[in-house]
This record gives C-alpha cells, sequence and structure tokens, in this order.
C-alpha cells in the first residue's frame, strides 16, 4: 500500500521494539518477560489481566462493614500458626492499619505463612466479619505492597501471569508504564462509524482501561471491546475459509434425483427418522451443488448418523462417483463395513475394505482396484491417506471422527479431477458455542431424534456396598440371554498400565462374581486381527461379557449388550461416560448401566449426578463444558486453532452470536475485506488465523 506517512510507520516501529529497551527492564527480567511470550511492547500492552483485584473500596480497619467486599492496608504484627487437630491447622496474621486492627485467617494452608513476615506493609481485600473484639477475614486475597508510591489507592488492580522470579508488582510496574507511554500509538481496528454503531469503545481508550480500570463499569466495556474483536476476527477467519472451500473449488454436480432417491431408500429396511430426512435433505442440498460440501452431521451414538453417511455414497455412486468412509479405528472400520454389507446386501455397489492391518499382497490389489476405478466405495482407516492411494474419480469422503480425528487436520485424500464433498460425523454432542467457533467454517447437520423401538438406557450410580447386588443383577439377565460391557479406566494414558489393570479386572470376575460365563477381554495393545476376532466373538454371543478399557470401539453396534458396569467411573469425562453408554442403547430390550464410582470432588459427584439424570447427549454436553470449560475436550489447540486470549465461550456467549452475524455481513458485502476501511481487519485475520485455517490470501 502506498502512502504510508513516516509516524505511522515509525508507530509501528515504536510497538515492536524488544522489551528489553523498556525502562527498568534489564537482561534478566527481559529473560522473564520472553518466558511469558513478552518479546516487544505491543506484546505488553496485549497481555491481558487473568483477573482482577479488587481494592476499589478500600477502608480503615475501624470504619469496616459486615459481608461487604473490601480492602484494608495495615502493617503485619503478628503471624501465628495453630494445629487444628486431625492434621489441619489454621495461619492468623494480625494488620494493623491506622485505625484498628484486622486479622486474616488461612485454613489447611501452611504455606501461606512464609508469604508474611513482621513489619511487612500488606493490603488485605475480602468480606470481613466481626468476631470477638477484631475483625477478621477468611481467605481474604492479599497484596504485598512494594514502595509507597506505587501502592494502589482504591483501584481495580490487574491479576497477570507470572513465571518463577516475577512479582506481581513488578509486572503491573512494567505494563503501567507501557500502557502510559505507548497506547496512544496504537492504531484502530475498526472504522470509526463500526465502532459507533456497535458501541464498542475505541482501541486507545479501552487499552488502558483493561489494565488499570477506572470502576467496574469501564472494565466491563474494555473487556467487551477486546472479547468482540477477539470472537469477531475468529467468525471472519472463518467466514473467510468457508467461502474459499466453497467458491474456490469445484466438485461434481451429484444430484438426488427421485429416481436415484428412490432406488437408494428402497434399500433401508426401515423408515427414515424425521431427523434423518432432513439432515439428508440438507446433505442432498449441497451435493446437488458444484462446490464442495463441507458438512458436519452431528448425533449421539445410535441416532442413525452411519445411515446418513450411507446415503450420500449412494448417492456419489449413483453418479459414477466413488466414495470413501474413514473410521479412527480398525474395529470401528470393521463396523461400518458390516453395516454397509447389511444395508447393501441387495445392491452391486463395488466395495472394498481398508485398513492398516492387510496383507501387502492384497493392500496393493485393493489400491490397484481403486486407482483404476474398479471399486465405488471404500471403507477403511487412516490407512487411506498414509498409501498412495489416488481415487478415480472421488466424489464424496466421509469421515467419522468420532472424536479423535482434529477437523483441521483433515484428511485430504489424492483425487484426480474435481474436488470431492466432505461429510465429517462425530458422535459427540458438541456445546453450541464450541460448534460456532472450532467447527465454524463447516455447516451443522444435526440428529437430535433416534430409531423408534429404542428403549432408555437406566443409569444408577453405585457406591461399593451395593456392588455385590449389582452382579447378582447382572448375572440374571446374562442367564436371560443378554450380553454385557465392562469397562476399565486407563491407567496414567498408558496402554501397557492399562492392559494390566484390565487383565486383573477379567481374572478377578473370572474366578468370582462371573465365573459362571464366557468372559472376554478387549485392549488397545492387541493386534488388529486380535481385536477383531474378540469382537466377532462377543457379537455373535460367544463372549458374553466383554471387559475392555474406554479407549476401544466407541460406535461398536451390538444390539443383545444391554448391560454395562463401569469401573471407577469418577475417572470419566462426562462425553465418555455418555458414549460408552450408547454402546446399550442399540436393541429393542432395556439397557442397564452401572457406574461403580467414587466420587472424591464436588465437580465429580455434579458429573455422576448428570450422567444418571438425562440421556439427552446435547444436555450433557452443555453441563460437561460448564463444569469444565471448554479447555478439556475441545481445545482450541488440539484443534490446530491458536488460543482465544480473552474471550470465554461460557461467559461471552451473547457477544459470540453478535460477532458472528456481524462477520458473516461484513463477508457478505465484502468477500475479500478488501475495502480499505478493513484493511486493519483483514490484516488481523491473516496474522493471526492464517497459518491455522490456511486463509493467506483473503481475496
Ligand atoms: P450411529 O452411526 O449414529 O451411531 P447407526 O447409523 O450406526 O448410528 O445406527 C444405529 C443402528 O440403528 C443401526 O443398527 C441401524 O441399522 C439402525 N437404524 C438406523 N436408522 C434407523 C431407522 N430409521 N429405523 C430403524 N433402525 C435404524
Ligand atoms: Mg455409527
Amino acid at each position: 500500500m502506498a502512502g504510508m506517512s513516516t509516524s505511522e510507520k515509525s508507530s509501528a516501529e515504536t510497538l515492536a521494539t524488544p522489551v528489553q529497551f523498556l525502562k527498568g527492564v534489564g537482561p534478566a527480567r527481559c529473560e522473564l518477560l520472553e518466558r511469558l511470550g513478552l518479546r516487544t511492547v505491543s506484546d505488553v500492552l496485549f497481555f491481558f489481566p487473568r483477573d482482577y483485584q479488587d481494592f476499589s473500596d478500600e477502608r480503615d480497619a475501624g470504619e469496616l462493614e459486615e459481608g461487604k467486599l473490601q480492602s484494608v492496608r495495615g502493617v503485619v504484627e503478628e503471624i501465628e500458626l495453630r494445629s487444628t487437630g486431625a492434621g489441619g491447622c489454621v495461619l492468623g496474621v494480625l494488620v494493623r492499619s491506622a485505625g484498628g486492627y484486622l486479622r486474616g485467617v488461612w485454613f489447611n494452608q501452611p504455606f501461606m505463612q512464609e508469604k508474611f513476615s513482621h513489619g511487612q506493609r500488606v493490603m488485605l481485600s475480602g468480606k470481613p466479619k466481626y468476631e470477638g473484639l477484631v475483625w477478621v477475614m477468611r481467605h481474604p486475597r492479599f497484596e504485598t505492597l512494594a514502595d509507597e508510591e506505587d501502592e494502589p489507592a482504591g483501584e481495580i488492580l490487574p491479576v497477570y501471569p507470572l513465571t518463577e522470579g516475577l512479582q506481581q508488582w513488578q509486572m503491573r510496574k512494567i505494563v503501567r508504564g507501557v500502557v502510559e507511554t505507548h497506547s496512544d500509538l496504537l492504531e484502530e481496528v475498526f472504522p470509526q462509524s463500526y465502532l459507533d454503531e456497535h458501541a464498542l469503545w475505541p482501541l486507545r481508550r479501552a487499552l488502558p482501561q483493561i489494565h488499570f480500570p477506572d470502576d467496574h463499569a469501564s472494565l466491563e466495556r474494555a473487556r467487551r471491546r477486546f472479547v468482540y474483536q477477539e470472537l469477531f476476527i475468529l467468525q471472519l477467519a472463518l467466514a473467510v475459509k468457508r467461502r474459499q472451500q466453497h467458491d474456490q473449488r469445484r466438485s461434481p454436480v451429484l444430484e438426488a434425483t427421485a429416481k436415484i432417491d428412490a432406488r437408494i431408500r428402497r434399500l433401508f429396511p426401515f423408515e427414515l427418522t424425521a431427523g434423518q430426512k432432513q439432515t439428508i435433505s440438507e446433505i442432498a442440498a449441497d451435493m446437488s451443488a458444484a462446490t464442495p460440501m463441507n458438512r458436519l452431521l452431528q448425533g449421539d451414538v445410535g441416532s442413525g448418523k452411519t445411515v446418513v453417511a450411507v446415503y450420500a455414497m449412494l448417492l456419489a455412486v449413483a453418479h459414477g462417483y466413488q466414495a470413501a468412509m474413514m473410521a479412527p479405528t480398525e474395529v470401528l472400520a470393521r463396523q461400518h463395513v458390516l453395516t454397509l454389507e447389511k444395508l447393501l446386501a441387495a445392491s452391486q455397489v463395488r466395495r472394498v475394505q481398508f485398513t492398516g492391518g492387510l496383507p501387502p499382497k492384497q493392500r496393493r490389489a485393493t489400491v490397484e482396484q481403486i486407482v483404476a476405478g474398479e471399486v465405488d466405495v471404500v471403507v477403511g482407516t487412516q490407512a487411506i491417506i498414509q498409501d498412495d492411494v489416488a481415487f478415480d474419480k472421488l466424489g464424496l469422503v466421509v469421515i467419522d471422527e468420532q472424536h479423535k480425528f482434529g477437523v483441521r487436520q483433515r484428511a485430504t485424500l489424492k483425487h484426480a479431477g474435481l474436488d470431492p464433498h466432505y461429510l465429517v460425523m462425530t458422535a459427540t454432542p458438541i456445546p453450541r458455542t464450541v460448534t460456532m467457533t472450532l467447527f465454524g467454517d463447516l455447516d451443522v447437520s444435526t440428529l437430535r431424534d433416534s430409531p423408534p423401538g429404542r428403549q432408555p438406557v437406566n443409569t444408577y450410580c453405585v457406591g461399593e456396598e451395593k456392588r455385590a447386588g449389582w452382579w447378582e443383577f447382572f448375572r440374571k439377565k446374562l442367564r436371560d440371554g443378554r450380553q454385557a460391557y465392562i469397562v476399565t479406566p486407563l491407567v496414567d494414558e498408558s496402554e501397557q498400565l492399562a492392559a494390566a489393570s484390565l487383565e486383573a479386572t477379567y481374572e478377578t470376575l473370572a474366578n468370582g462374581e462371573l465365573e459362571a460365563f464366557r468372559l472376554g477381554l478387549i485392549h488397545g495393545r492387541m493386534s488388529p486381527a486380535e481385536k477383531d476376532a474378540a469382537m466377532d466373538d462377543f457379537r455373535r454371543g460367544e463372549i458374553q461379557a466383554l471387559v475392555c478399557t474406554s479407549v476401544v470401539e466407541v460406535g461398536v453396534d451390538v444390539p443383545n449388550a444391554t448391560l454395562m458396569a463401569i469401573e471407577d467411573a469418577q475417572r470419566f469425562g462426562l462425553a465418555q461416560l455418555h458414549q460408552l453408554r450408547g454402546r446399550i442403547s442399540r436393541g429393542s430390550y432395556p439397557g442397564f448401566c452401572c457406574a461403580f464410582a467414587d466420587p472424591q470432588t464436588e465437580e465429580a459427584a455434579e458429573r455422576l449426578r448428570a450422567f444418571t439424570s438425562t440421556t439427552d447427549g446435547f444436555e450433557l454436553a452443555e453441563t460437561d463444558f460448564r463444569l469444565r470449560g471448554p479447555g478439556d475436550l475441545f481445545g482450541t489447540q488440539q484443534h490446530g486453532l491458536p488460543p482465544l486470549r480473552i474471550a470465554d465461550l461460557l461467559r461471552d456467549n451473547e457477544v459470540l452470536d453478535e460477532a458472528r452475524r456481524d462477520a458473516h455481513a461484513l463477508i457478505a458485502a465484502d468477500p475479500g475485506l478488501s475495502n480499505p476501511d478493513h484493511a486493519k481487519l483483514r490484516e488481523r485475520v491473516v496474522k493471526r488465523y492464517g497459518k491455522a485455517l490456511e486463509v493467506g490470501d483473503v481475496g
């Protein structure tokens, strides 16, 4: 771009100044800052507080009011650590302020003692209570006051992430200095009219207030500005990506004509559910366009996704194209093969299986068939990608994610000619806000109903004392002809340990509670052939109760298996528990899931309560999200997106809706962000998401 003025250029340069040139930052501190990822002045400006200390209501100890958040500054006069018996202790720190005394009290935190010393100047903040002779704050937040001139006065102070060797007050001092000298150099990202329209504070106003807010209202406004910006830039990137996947690629037009539709439906021995009809029509509409489909199909285990995927594959085949379906594990791939065999028994569709376990000769032959276009449908694992399989005429790729692939590392299959359509399936119900971010570049179809005649699964959380009774119940059901899964957790993420604990469980049951029954074992360290054999035995009923870990065989379909015992259920995440339970909801007998658990934390107890109280996967997903935050399961990094720095998908879901709507509107009006007013936005999009989303050149 021509015409960049020298002053603009120099402010950009100034903002890029390395931190070592800042006042008060020597080589040692510079290294500490770098450890926090702070290399330049600009990094420091955008180093958002992780929290705030609220000293806005500061009082003397003589003027405190009960139950309100207040702060008191003073000098430490007494530090006393007392035992309270049974290994407990209480730390009392007496602080003298100008007009009275305040005691800070910490229970069972002996290490807090080291943080105090006689004569130390501190600020305590919390909700005080008058106890006998003195005001007391329990577990107050506290600050060591550095030197008099830096002392907070009636402020809301930022709390920054720190690293060993760097104190909170030092960090504040550095940031305060940079904010004072450099925030005026910042260039606005949004056009002024946009700020006005959306009631957003300008950058230069918001930035100082996010670090050192005047009051609560200012902090909220400042925060909103940055949360909006962060989510808006992400949504722009996703919208751009959608357009690129769409507009700049060509795919075969695969229309579901009435004749084709009737021919496919005739193969299904049942009436499609309303949800299946709806999602099929969404998919068919996508596939009849000359641009690629990029659709996420989500639905609980057993909701009938595979049937929908098979419809889509047959649609491709009906037009003379090939379709590939990939599962994350061999056993799941095999499960799909079986489903397909069942549905396609009466059809002439040519199909092959492609997994890592194929003998070399057969593998070569299969590759040749695929390349020559002699097969229509390929079902397998990622081995399809790893091998040099170039499809002759690939129309559709179905990726059964089952939560193991990252969508970002999405499989790209080699193929000649046009780009295939993509359908990604996930059996993990995803909270709405997460769908809108991590999967924001995909269209989403959701199956909420399940095929008729399904029996509910009754779930119970069972303590040690009721164990024997449950095994009795299991024995009765097994004698009636039902089958059972017995799931043990993956200890330490190590397959070897898991196998050991699994074998121990197996031995115990085989020589005890389930002695009279045929038990089997399946785990991740078995070869694919061994796993297949065990699964087949289970399917045929030769194994009555299968001892397994949680990682294997999520989508396995054995309708006669209606019993499940989960050992150490408190160790499992909610999504995982729900997935496990999904295995026993597939037949016409009611399912019984018994979670043996000893929840040690309130969170674990709540998780198990949620698990036993509903079988709605979407409801559970929202609960899980609320309990654990998005970090665990839906970690953005795991999906290849840079982490959000300030927005919180739980707390900021309304801003997310707004940002998404606004981003779509802007991209519709200015697809390439080529309007000069949008140059800064475009720059932010490319800088932050260019690599992760491959949206290099926006235009
Ligand atoms: P998912 O892939 O979502 O776990 P599947 O597609 O494998 O579910 O379906 C689970 C079971 O339900 C399969 O045995 C399948 O044949 C059966 N099924 C699917 N759709 C229907 C339907 N509309 N009516 C009756 N049974 C169905
Ligand atoms: Mg399935």
